[in-house]
Protein backbone atom coordinates (compact mmCIF):
# COMPACT_ATOMS: atom_id res chain seq x y z
CA UNK A 1 0.00 0.00 0.00
CA UNK A 2 1.45 3.30 -0.66
CA UNK A 3 1.74 6.20 1.38
CA UNK A 4 0.05 9.10 0.15
CA UNK A 5 -0.65 11.37 3.18
CA UNK A 6 1.21 14.50 2.12
CA UNK A 7 -0.23 17.35 0.60
CA UNK A 8 1.81 19.33 -2.20
CA UNK A 9 1.96 22.95 -0.88
CA UNK A 10 4.35 25.79 -1.76
CA UNK A 11 6.57 23.57 -4.18
CA UNK A 12 7.11 20.88 -1.05
CA UNK A 13 5.20 18.21 -0.12
CA UNK A 14 4.67 18.49 3.01
CA UNK A 15 3.45 16.93 6.30
CA UNK A 16 -0.73 18.39 6.63
CA UNK A 17 -1.86 19.71 10.00
CA UNK A 18 -5.14 16.44 10.25
CA UNK A 19 -4.06 13.28 10.83
CA UNK A 20 -7.59 11.97 9.64
CA UNK A 21 -6.78 9.34 7.34
CA UNK A 22 -9.13 7.62 4.08
CA UNK A 23 -7.85 4.68 2.09
CA UNK A 24 -7.98 4.46 -1.68
CA UNK A 25 -9.43 1.14 -2.86
CA UNK A 26 -9.45 -0.97 -6.34
CA UNK A 27 -13.03 -0.95 -7.50
CA UNK A 28 -11.98 -4.24 -9.49
CA UNK A 29 -10.83 -6.18 -6.36
CA UNK A 30 -11.64 -4.04 -3.63
CA UNK A 31 -8.22 -3.86 -2.05
CA UNK A 32 -6.50 -1.04 -0.44
CA UNK A 33 -3.87 0.34 -2.48
CA UNK A 34 -3.24 3.64 -0.80
CA UNK A 35 -3.82 5.77 2.17
CA UNK A 36 -4.50 9.88 2.17
CA UNK A 37 -4.39 12.67 4.06
CA UNK A 38 -8.36 13.79 4.78
CA UNK A 39 -7.53 17.93 5.07
CA UNK A 40 -9.00 20.24 8.04
CA UNK A 41 -9.82 23.48 7.81
CA UNK A 42 -6.10 24.48 8.64
CA UNK A 43 -4.67 22.48 5.93
CA UNK A 44 -7.20 24.66 3.42
CA UNK A 45 -5.69 27.73 4.85
CA UNK A 46 -2.20 26.70 4.83
CA UNK A 47 -2.81 26.07 0.86
CA UNK A 48 -4.60 29.16 0.32
CA UNK A 49 -1.92 31.40 2.13
CA UNK A 50 0.71 29.76 -0.41
CA UNK A 51 -1.35 30.06 -3.63
CA UNK A 52 -1.95 33.85 -2.18
CA UNK A 53 2.03 34.33 -1.32
CA UNK A 54 2.62 32.92 -5.11
CA UNK A 55 -0.17 35.02 -7.11
CA UNK A 56 1.50 38.63 -7.58
CA UNK A 57 4.75 37.13 -8.86
CA UNK A 58 2.70 34.58 -10.88
CA UNK A 59 0.45 37.26 -12.20
CA UNK A 60 3.55 39.14 -13.34
CA UNK A 61 5.06 36.26 -15.42
CA UNK A 62 5.16 37.32 -19.19
CA UNK A 63 2.68 34.87 -21.01
CA UNK A 64 5.04 33.65 -23.20
CA UNK A 65 7.03 32.29 -19.90
CA UNK A 66 3.75 30.71 -18.62
CA UNK A 67 3.24 29.28 -22.38
CA UNK A 68 7.04 28.05 -22.42
CA UNK A 69 6.38 26.20 -19.05
CA UNK A 70 2.76 24.94 -20.96
CA UNK A 71 4.78 23.30 -23.25
CA UNK A 72 7.42 21.56 -21.25
CA UNK A 73 4.70 20.68 -19.24
CA UNK A 74 3.46 18.73 -22.41
CA UNK A 75 6.30 16.95 -22.85
CA UNK A 76 6.34 15.64 -19.64
CA UNK A 77 2.90 14.60 -19.36
CA UNK A 78 3.69 12.48 -22.93
CA UNK A 79 6.51 10.57 -21.19
CA UNK A 80 3.90 9.91 -18.60
CA UNK A 81 0.98 9.34 -19.80
CA UNK A 82 1.68 5.17 -19.66
CA UNK A 83 2.15 6.01 -15.92
CA UNK A 84 -0.96 7.97 -15.77
CA UNK A 85 -3.18 5.54 -17.46
CA UNK A 86 -1.82 2.69 -15.09
CA UNK A 87 -2.90 5.10 -11.31
CA UNK A 88 -6.36 5.96 -12.98
CA UNK A 89 -6.87 2.58 -13.89
CA UNK A 90 -6.28 0.97 -10.48
CA UNK A 91 -8.16 4.16 -8.80
CA UNK A 92 -11.07 4.16 -10.75
CA UNK A 93 -11.39 1.24 -12.36
CA UNK A 94 -10.96 2.83 -16.66
CA UNK A 95 -9.71 -0.55 -18.43
CA UNK A 96 -6.21 0.01 -19.31
CA UNK A 97 -6.57 0.02 -22.52
CA UNK A 98 -9.04 2.88 -22.85
CA UNK A 99 -7.18 4.56 -19.59
CA UNK A 100 -4.40 5.11 -22.13
CA UNK A 101 -6.25 5.85 -24.85
CA UNK A 102 -8.91 8.52 -23.48
CA UNK A 103 -8.15 8.73 -19.71
CA UNK A 104 -4.72 9.45 -19.76
CA UNK A 105 -4.53 11.25 -23.49
CA UNK A 106 -7.02 13.60 -22.39
CA UNK A 107 -3.91 15.37 -20.42
CA UNK A 108 -2.11 16.35 -23.84
CA UNK A 109 -5.19 16.81 -25.78
CA UNK A 110 -6.31 19.23 -23.48
CA UNK A 111 -3.24 21.21 -23.33
CA UNK A 112 -2.56 21.16 -27.09
CA UNK A 113 -6.33 22.94 -26.82
CA UNK A 114 -4.96 25.45 -24.46
CA UNK A 115 -2.04 26.37 -26.45
CA UNK A 116 -3.34 26.69 -29.57
CA UNK A 117 -5.99 28.86 -28.06
CA UNK A 118 -3.25 31.01 -26.60
CA UNK A 119 -1.77 31.90 -29.59
CA UNK A 120 -4.14 34.43 -30.72
CA UNK A 121 -5.96 34.69 -27.32
CA UNK A 122 -6.66 38.69 -26.88
CA UNK A 123 -5.39 39.84 -23.54
CA UNK A 124 -6.06 43.20 -24.41
CA UNK A 125 -7.64 45.12 -27.58
CA UNK A 126 -8.90 48.53 -28.42
CA UNK A 127 -12.87 49.17 -28.38
CA UNK A 128 -14.16 50.85 -31.17
CA UNK A 129 -15.09 53.63 -28.92
CA UNK A 130 -11.17 54.42 -28.18
CA UNK A 131 -11.39 52.43 -24.39
CA UNK A 132 -9.18 49.46 -24.35
CA UNK A 133 -9.97 46.45 -22.72
CA UNK A 134 -7.18 44.36 -20.88
CA UNK A 135 -7.66 40.32 -19.19
CA UNK A 136 -5.95 40.00 -15.94
CA UNK A 137 -5.84 36.81 -14.17
CA UNK A 138 -8.47 36.36 -11.26
CA UNK A 139 -6.19 35.39 -8.75
CA UNK A 140 -6.55 32.31 -6.01
CA UNK A 141 -9.12 29.74 -7.81
CA UNK A 142 -10.17 26.45 -6.00
CA UNK A 143 -10.62 23.68 -8.42
CA UNK A 144 -12.71 20.49 -7.24
CA UNK A 145 -12.54 17.37 -9.34
CA UNK A 146 -14.84 14.46 -9.49
CA UNK A 147 -13.89 10.58 -9.95
CA UNK A 148 -15.28 9.80 -13.25
CA UNK A 149 -12.44 11.31 -15.74
CA UNK A 150 -10.28 12.74 -13.19
CA UNK A 151 -7.46 13.78 -15.12
CA UNK A 152 -9.69 15.43 -17.59
CA UNK A 153 -11.31 17.50 -15.08
CA UNK A 154 -8.59 18.31 -13.15
CA UNK A 155 -6.64 19.51 -16.90
CA UNK A 156 -9.25 21.71 -17.36
CA UNK A 157 -9.34 23.76 -14.38
CA UNK A 158 -5.39 23.69 -13.42
CA UNK A 159 -4.12 24.45 -17.30
CA UNK A 160 -6.60 27.54 -18.05
CA UNK A 161 -5.43 29.02 -14.49
CA UNK A 162 -2.13 28.58 -15.11
CA UNK A 163 -2.23 30.39 -18.03
CA UNK A 164 -4.24 32.98 -16.99
CA UNK A 165 -1.13 34.27 -14.34
CA UNK A 166 -4.19 32.64 -11.87
CA UNK A 167 -2.17 30.19 -8.27
CA UNK A 168 -4.45 27.76 -7.55
CA UNK A 169 -5.57 25.30 -4.77
CA UNK A 170 -6.84 21.41 -6.65
CA UNK A 171 -9.10 19.12 -3.92
CA UNK A 172 -9.68 16.09 -5.91
CA UNK A 173 -11.89 13.39 -5.69
CA UNK A 174 -11.19 11.70 -2.37
CA UNK A 175 -12.11 8.44 -4.32
CA UNK A 176 -9.20 9.43 -7.28
CA UNK A 177 -6.60 11.05 -5.58
CA UNK A 178 -3.61 9.38 -7.25
CA UNK A 179 -3.39 10.43 -10.84
CA UNK A 180 -3.93 14.26 -8.66
CA UNK A 181 -1.10 13.63 -7.25
CA UNK A 182 0.77 12.42 -9.78
CA UNK A 183 0.03 15.19 -11.78
CA UNK A 184 1.38 17.60 -8.93
CA UNK A 185 4.76 16.09 -10.11
CA UNK A 186 4.47 16.68 -13.80
CA UNK A 187 3.71 20.29 -12.79
CA UNK A 188 6.63 20.55 -11.14
CA UNK A 189 8.76 18.75 -13.07
CA UNK A 190 7.97 20.96 -15.72
CA UNK A 191 8.63 24.08 -13.66
CA UNK A 192 5.68 25.20 -12.44
CA UNK A 193 7.26 27.70 -9.40
CA UNK A 194 6.43 26.86 -6.07
CA UNK A 195 3.13 28.05 -4.70
CA UNK A 196 1.42 28.72 -7.67
CA UNK A 197 0.04 25.14 -7.85
CA UNK A 198 -1.26 23.45 -4.69
CA UNK A 199 -3.00 20.11 -4.23
CA UNK A 200 -4.66 19.42 -0.74
CA UNK A 201 -7.18 15.90 -0.65
CA UNK A 202 -10.91 15.69 1.64
CA UNK A 203 -13.93 15.46 1.12
CA UNK A 204 -16.34 17.44 0.03
CA UNK A 205 -18.20 18.45 3.58
CA UNK A 206 -14.87 19.94 4.92
CA UNK A 207 -12.15 20.56 2.42
CA UNK A 208 -14.88 21.19 -0.65
CA UNK A 209 -16.87 23.48 1.76
CA UNK A 210 -14.14 25.41 2.92
CA UNK A 211 -12.45 26.23 -0.20
CA UNK A 212 -16.05 27.29 -1.64
CA UNK A 213 -16.56 29.74 1.70
CA UNK A 214 -13.05 31.17 1.73
CA UNK A 215 -11.94 34.76 1.68
CA UNK A 216 -8.94 34.26 0.34
CA UNK A 217 -10.32 32.55 -3.28
CA UNK A 218 -11.64 34.01 -5.60
CA UNK A 219 -12.50 31.52 -7.98
CA UNK A 220 -14.29 28.52 -7.21
CA UNK A 221 -14.38 25.86 -10.69
CA UNK A 222 -16.49 22.83 -9.52
CA UNK A 223 -17.35 19.74 -11.62
CA UNK A 224 -19.44 17.24 -9.73
CA UNK A 225 -23.16 16.47 -8.65
CA UNK A 226 -25.43 19.34 -9.31
CA UNK A 227 -26.48 18.95 -5.67
CA UNK A 228 -22.77 19.45 -4.66
CA UNK A 229 -22.63 22.13 -7.11
CA UNK A 230 -25.50 24.17 -5.81
CA UNK A 231 -23.76 23.79 -2.08
CA UNK A 232 -20.39 25.27 -3.59
CA UNK A 233 -22.65 28.15 -5.54
CA UNK A 234 -24.17 28.94 -2.11
CA UNK A 235 -21.40 28.49 -0.09
CA UNK A 236 -19.64 30.99 -2.78
CA UNK A 237 -22.23 33.20 -1.91
CA UNK A 238 -21.37 35.78 0.44
CA UNK A 239 -17.66 36.22 -0.85
CA UNK A 240 -19.08 37.52 -4.08
CA UNK A 241 -16.45 34.75 -5.75
CA UNK A 242 -16.60 33.97 -9.21
CA UNK A 243 -18.08 30.13 -9.28
CA UNK A 244 -18.00 28.11 -12.68
CA UNK A 245 -19.98 24.54 -12.12
CA UNK A 246 -19.54 21.70 -14.60
CA UNK A 247 -22.54 19.53 -13.20
CA UNK A 248 -24.71 16.04 -14.65
CA UNK A 249 -26.88 15.18 -17.65
CA UNK A 250 -29.21 13.02 -19.09
CA UNK A 251 -28.34 13.75 -22.99
CA UNK A 252 -30.50 12.32 -25.36
CA UNK A 253 -29.54 10.53 -28.58
CA UNK A 254 -32.42 11.01 -31.50
CA UNK A 255 -31.94 8.44 -34.06
CA UNK A 256 -33.76 8.83 -37.18
CA UNK A 257 -34.70 5.88 -39.48
CA UNK A 258 -33.05 8.30 -42.96
CA UNK A 259 -29.96 6.48 -41.34
CA UNK A 260 -30.13 4.01 -43.98
CA UNK A 261 -27.38 1.42 -44.46
CA UNK A 262 -25.68 3.47 -41.17
CA UNK A 263 -28.53 2.34 -38.94
CA UNK A 264 -26.94 -0.48 -37.37
CA UNK A 265 -23.63 1.13 -36.82
CA UNK A 266 -24.92 4.21 -35.56
CA UNK A 267 -27.06 2.62 -32.79
CA UNK A 268 -24.04 -0.24 -32.26
CA UNK A 269 -21.72 3.07 -31.95
CA UNK A 270 -24.58 4.94 -29.65
CA UNK A 271 -24.78 1.98 -27.15
CA UNK A 272 -21.19 1.62 -26.60
CA UNK A 273 -20.68 5.05 -26.34
CA UNK A 274 -23.28 5.39 -23.19
CA UNK A 275 -21.47 2.08 -21.87
CA UNK A 276 -17.96 4.43 -22.02
CA UNK A 277 -16.11 4.21 -19.02
CA UNK A 278 -19.28 2.41 -17.47
CA UNK A 279 -21.61 4.91 -18.33
CA UNK A 280 -19.79 7.11 -15.85
CA UNK A 281 -19.90 10.13 -18.39
CA UNK A 282 -21.84 13.53 -17.75
CA UNK A 283 -22.54 13.89 -21.59
CA UNK A 284 -23.05 10.37 -21.80
CA UNK A 285 -25.34 9.79 -24.10
CA UNK A 286 -28.54 7.56 -22.00
CA UNK A 287 -31.76 8.57 -23.48
CA UNK A 288 -32.17 6.88 -26.58
CA UNK A 289 -35.15 8.49 -29.15
CA UNK A 290 -35.92 6.29 -31.70
CA UNK A 291 -38.26 6.82 -34.90
CA UNK A 292 -41.25 4.78 -34.27
CA UNK A 293 -40.58 3.30 -38.10
CA UNK A 294 -37.62 1.52 -36.48
CA UNK A 295 -37.81 1.49 -33.06
CA UNK A 296 -38.28 -2.40 -33.23
CA UNK A 297 -35.34 -2.55 -34.83
CA UNK A 298 -33.17 -0.59 -33.04
CA UNK A 299 -34.02 -2.14 -29.59
CA UNK A 300 -32.88 -5.50 -31.27
CA UNK A 301 -29.52 -4.25 -32.24
CA UNK A 302 -29.20 -2.27 -29.07
CA UNK A 303 -30.22 -5.32 -26.87
CA UNK A 304 -27.41 -7.42 -29.01
CA UNK A 305 -25.08 -4.81 -28.54
CA UNK A 306 -25.29 -4.15 -24.50
CA UNK A 307 -25.44 -8.50 -24.47
CA UNK A 308 -22.23 -8.13 -26.76
CA UNK A 309 -20.75 -5.62 -24.04
CA UNK A 310 -17.67 -7.39 -22.10
CA UNK A 311 -17.12 -6.62 -18.38
CA UNK A 312 -14.13 -7.60 -17.06
CA UNK A 313 -10.73 -7.07 -15.31
CA UNK A 314 -9.57 -3.72 -16.04
CA UNK A 315 -5.80 -3.99 -15.62
CA UNK A 316 -6.43 -6.60 -18.81
CA UNK A 317 -6.05 -5.04 -22.13
CA UNK A 318 -8.99 -5.18 -24.68
CA UNK A 319 -12.28 -3.23 -25.26
CA UNK A 320 -14.45 -4.44 -22.38
CA UNK A 321 -15.70 -2.18 -19.36
CA UNK A 322 -14.28 -2.06 -16.53
CA UNK A 323 -15.98 -1.44 -12.45
CA UNK A 324 -18.14 0.99 -11.59
CA UNK A 325 -15.78 3.30 -9.22
CA UNK A 326 -16.84 2.69 -5.72
CA UNK A 327 -19.42 0.16 -3.69
CA UNK A 328 -21.29 3.65 -3.43
CA UNK A 329 -21.88 4.10 -6.73
CA UNK A 330 -22.64 0.77 -7.74
CA UNK A 331 -25.41 0.79 -4.68
CA UNK A 332 -27.20 3.93 -6.62
CA UNK A 333 -26.80 1.86 -10.19
CA UNK A 334 -28.61 -0.81 -8.68
CA UNK A 335 -31.48 1.40 -7.09
CA UNK A 336 -32.00 3.12 -10.17
CA UNK A 337 -32.35 0.29 -12.63
CA UNK A 338 -34.79 -1.75 -9.20
CA UNK A 339 -36.58 1.53 -9.36
CA UNK A 340 -37.27 1.20 -13.36
CA UNK A 341 -38.32 -1.45 -13.42
CA UNK A 342 -40.72 -0.75 -10.76
CA UNK A 343 -41.94 1.95 -12.82
CA UNK A 344 -42.92 0.00 -15.66
CA UNK A 345 -39.83 0.27 -18.41
CA UNK A 346 -38.98 -3.00 -20.50
CA UNK A 347 -35.91 -5.10 -19.48
CA UNK A 348 -34.11 -5.94 -22.68
CA UNK A 349 -30.88 -7.10 -21.15
CA UNK A 350 -28.97 -6.84 -18.51
CA UNK A 351 -30.74 -5.85 -14.99
CA UNK A 352 -29.72 -6.00 -11.42
CA UNK A 353 -26.96 -7.28 -9.78
CA UNK A 354 -23.32 -8.80 -10.53
CA UNK A 355 -22.16 -9.78 -14.13
CA UNK A 356 -21.57 -13.53 -14.75
CA UNK A 357 -18.02 -14.32 -13.58
CA UNK A 358 -17.19 -11.58 -11.54
CA UNK A 359 -17.14 -12.61 -7.59
CA UNK A 360 -14.86 -9.54 -6.39
CA UNK A 361 -15.33 -5.85 -7.78
CA UNK A 362 -18.39 -2.97 -7.76
CA UNK A 363 -19.12 -4.42 -11.13
CA UNK A 364 -22.58 -3.59 -13.04
CA UNK A 365 -24.36 -5.18 -15.85
CA UNK A 366 -24.71 -3.33 -19.41
CA UNK A 367 -28.52 -2.75 -19.24
CA UNK A 368 -30.95 -1.36 -21.58
CA UNK A 369 -34.27 -0.77 -20.84
CA UNK A 370 -37.24 0.01 -23.42
CA UNK A 371 -40.52 2.08 -23.53
CA UNK A 372 -39.36 4.50 -21.15
CA UNK A 373 -41.35 7.04 -20.69
CA UNK A 374 -41.30 10.36 -19.39
CA UNK A 375 -43.05 9.97 -15.96
CA UNK A 376 -40.07 7.17 -15.43
CA UNK A 377 -37.63 8.30 -12.67
CA UNK A 378 -35.00 6.67 -15.61
CA UNK A 379 -36.05 9.52 -18.00
CA UNK A 380 -35.53 12.42 -15.52
CA UNK A 381 -31.92 11.06 -13.00
CA UNK A 382 -28.32 10.67 -14.17
CA UNK A 383 -27.31 7.32 -13.89
CA UNK A 384 -23.90 7.28 -14.18
CA UNK A 385 -23.60 3.61 -15.23
CA UNK A 386 -24.14 1.58 -18.10
CA UNK A 387 -27.36 1.77 -18.38
CA UNK A 388 -29.46 2.99 -21.54
CA UNK A 389 -33.17 4.12 -21.76
CA UNK A 390 -34.98 4.10 -24.81
CA UNK A 391 -38.13 5.71 -26.07
CA UNK A 392 -39.96 5.90 -29.13
CA UNK A 393 -41.57 9.32 -31.08
CA UNK A 394 -43.38 9.63 -34.01
CA UNK A 395 -41.90 12.83 -35.72
CA UNK A 396 -39.28 15.54 -35.93
CA UNK A 397 -41.72 17.51 -33.79
CA UNK A 398 -41.69 15.35 -31.37
CA UNK A 399 -38.69 14.02 -31.01
CA UNK A 400 -37.21 17.64 -30.46
CA UNK A 401 -39.63 17.94 -27.54
CA UNK A 402 -38.72 14.91 -25.79
CA UNK A 403 -35.37 15.38 -26.14
CA UNK A 404 -35.62 18.98 -24.55
CA UNK A 405 -37.62 17.29 -21.53
CA UNK A 406 -35.50 17.89 -19.20
CA UNK A 407 -33.79 20.09 -16.53
CA UNK A 408 -30.21 19.33 -17.72
CA UNK A 409 -28.81 20.40 -20.79
CA UNK A 410 -25.50 19.42 -21.22
CA UNK A 411 -24.88 17.36 -24.92
CA UNK A 412 -27.49 16.00 -27.51
CA UNK A 413 -26.62 13.56 -29.86
CA UNK A 414 -28.47 13.52 -33.39
CA UNK A 415 -28.13 9.99 -35.91
CA UNK A 416 -29.39 11.08 -39.53
CA UNK A 417 -28.74 10.92 -42.97
CA UNK A 418 -30.07 14.02 -43.96
CA UNK A 419 -27.89 16.92 -43.69
CA UNK A 420 -30.64 19.91 -43.42
CA UNK A 421 -32.20 17.31 -40.76
CA UNK A 422 -29.23 17.37 -38.91
CA UNK A 423 -28.64 21.42 -38.88
CA UNK A 424 -32.03 21.93 -37.66
CA UNK A 425 -32.06 19.99 -34.87
CA UNK A 426 -28.56 21.71 -33.98
CA UNK A 427 -30.62 25.05 -33.52
CA UNK A 428 -33.62 23.23 -31.71
CA UNK A 429 -31.95 21.53 -29.04
CA UNK A 430 -31.26 22.84 -25.93
CA UNK A 431 -27.97 21.76 -25.21
CA UNK A 432 -24.00 23.10 -24.95
CA UNK A 433 -23.11 20.52 -27.09
CA UNK A 434 -24.48 18.50 -29.92
CA UNK A 435 -22.80 16.28 -31.88
CA UNK A 436 -23.92 14.58 -35.13
CA UNK A 437 -23.28 11.07 -36.28
CA UNK A 438 -20.96 10.56 -33.84
CA UNK A 439 -18.74 13.41 -34.63
CA UNK A 440 -16.62 14.17 -31.37
CA UNK A 441 -15.35 17.55 -30.17
CA UNK A 442 -12.16 18.72 -31.00
CA UNK A 443 -9.26 19.79 -28.46
CA UNK A 444 -10.10 23.32 -27.61
CA UNK A 445 -13.65 23.41 -28.28
CA UNK A 446 -16.02 24.67 -25.16
CA UNK A 447 -17.22 21.75 -23.06
CA UNK A 448 -20.58 22.86 -20.34
CA UNK A 449 -24.09 22.89 -20.36
CA UNK A 450 -26.99 24.46 -20.16
CA UNK A 451 -29.62 24.93 -17.46
CA UNK A 452 -28.96 22.38 -14.55
CA UNK A 453 -26.11 20.70 -16.24
CA UNK A 454 -23.96 23.85 -15.59
CA UNK A 455 -22.46 27.32 -16.33
CA UNK A 456 -19.17 28.40 -17.91
CA UNK A 457 -17.23 26.38 -20.37
CA UNK A 458 -14.46 24.38 -20.38
CA UNK A 459 -11.61 24.24 -22.68
CA UNK A 460 -9.44 26.40 -25.12
CA UNK A 461 -10.02 30.28 -25.22
CA UNK A 462 -13.64 29.89 -23.74
CA UNK A 463 -12.09 27.67 -20.84
CA UNK A 464 -9.33 30.67 -20.48
CA UNK A 465 -12.31 33.23 -20.24
CA UNK A 466 -13.30 32.27 -17.05
CA UNK A 467 -9.93 32.33 -15.22
CA UNK A 468 -9.54 36.33 -16.57
CA UNK A 469 -10.76 39.54 -15.28
CA UNK A 470 -11.60 42.09 -17.77
CA UNK A 471 -10.55 45.49 -16.70
CA UNK A 472 -11.77 48.39 -18.97
CA UNK A 473 -9.15 51.34 -19.05
CA UNK A 474 -10.47 55.19 -20.61
CA UNK A 475 -7.22 57.51 -21.05
CA UNK A 476 -7.90 60.75 -22.21
CA UNK A 477 -7.77 60.80 -26.44
CA UNK A 478 -4.24 62.37 -26.51
CA UNK A 479 -2.80 59.30 -24.41
CA UNK A 480 -4.32 56.39 -26.16
P1 LIG B 1 -19.95 14.73 -5.77
O1 LIG B 1 -20.53 15.85 -6.51
O2 LIG B 1 -20.43 14.49 -4.38
O3 LIG B 1 -18.35 14.87 -5.69
C1 LIG B 1 -17.58 15.54 -6.68
C2 LIG B 1 -16.51 16.38 -6.01
O4 LIG B 1 -17.14 17.38 -5.21
C3 LIG B 1 -15.61 15.60 -5.03
O5 LIG B 1 -14.30 16.17 -5.07
C4 LIG B 1 -16.26 15.89 -3.68
O6 LIG B 1 -15.35 15.77 -2.62
C5 LIG B 1 -16.70 17.31 -3.87
N1 LIG B 1 -17.84 17.73 -3.05
C6 LIG B 1 -18.89 16.99 -2.63
N2 LIG B 1 -19.73 17.75 -1.91
C7 LIG B 1 -19.20 19.00 -1.89
C8 LIG B 1 -19.60 20.22 -1.28
N3 LIG B 1 -20.71 20.33 -0.57
N4 LIG B 1 -18.82 21.30 -1.44
C9 LIG B 1 -17.68 21.23 -2.17
N5 LIG B 1 -17.25 20.08 -2.74
C10 LIG B 1 -18.01 18.99 -2.61
O7 LIG B 1 -20.12 13.45 -6.66
P2 LIG B 1 -20.36 11.96 -6.16
O8 LIG B 1 -21.13 11.86 -4.90
O9 LIG B 1 -19.08 11.30 -6.16
O10 LIG B 1 -21.32 11.49 -7.33
C11 LIG B 1 -22.71 11.68 -7.23
C12 LIG B 1 -23.31 11.87 -8.55
O11 LIG B 1 -22.72 13.03 -9.15
C13 LIG B 1 -23.05 10.80 -9.56
O12 LIG B 1 -23.93 9.72 -9.47
C14 LIG B 1 -23.24 11.57 -10.84
O13 LIG B 1 -24.59 11.66 -11.15
C15 LIG B 1 -22.74 12.94 -10.52
N6 LIG B 1 -21.39 13.21 -11.01
C16 LIG B 1 -21.26 14.01 -12.09
C17 LIG B 1 -20.00 14.27 -12.58
C18 LIG B 1 -19.80 15.13 -13.78
O14 LIG B 1 -18.78 15.03 -14.43
N7 LIG B 1 -20.70 16.01 -14.10
C19 LIG B 1 -18.90 13.72 -11.99
C20 LIG B 1 -19.06 12.91 -10.85
C21 LIG B 1 -20.32 12.69 -10.38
Amino acid sequence: MQDRTRFFIGGAWVTPVSVTRLDVENPATEEVIAEITLASRDDVDAAVAAAKAAGPAWAATPVAERIAILKRLLAVTEARLDDLAAVISAEMGAPISMARSDQAAVGTGHLEGFLEALETYAWSEGLPNGDRVVKEPVGVCALVTPWNWPLNQVTLKVLPALAAGCTCVLKPSELTPLSAMLYAELLDEAGVPPGVFNLINGTGPVAGATLSRHPGVRLISFTGSTRAGVEVAQAAAPTVKRVALELGGKSPNLIFADCGDALETRVRASVAECFLNTGQSCDAPTRMLVEARVYDRVCDIARTEAEATQVGDPSRPGDHIGPLASGVQWQRVQGHIACALADGARLLAGGEGIPDGQDRGHFARPTVFADVTPRMAIWRDEVFGPVLAITPFADEAEAIALANDTEYGLAAYVQTGDRARALRLCAALHAGMVHVNGQGLGWGSPFGGYGLSGKGREGGAHGLDEFVEIKTISLPDAWR
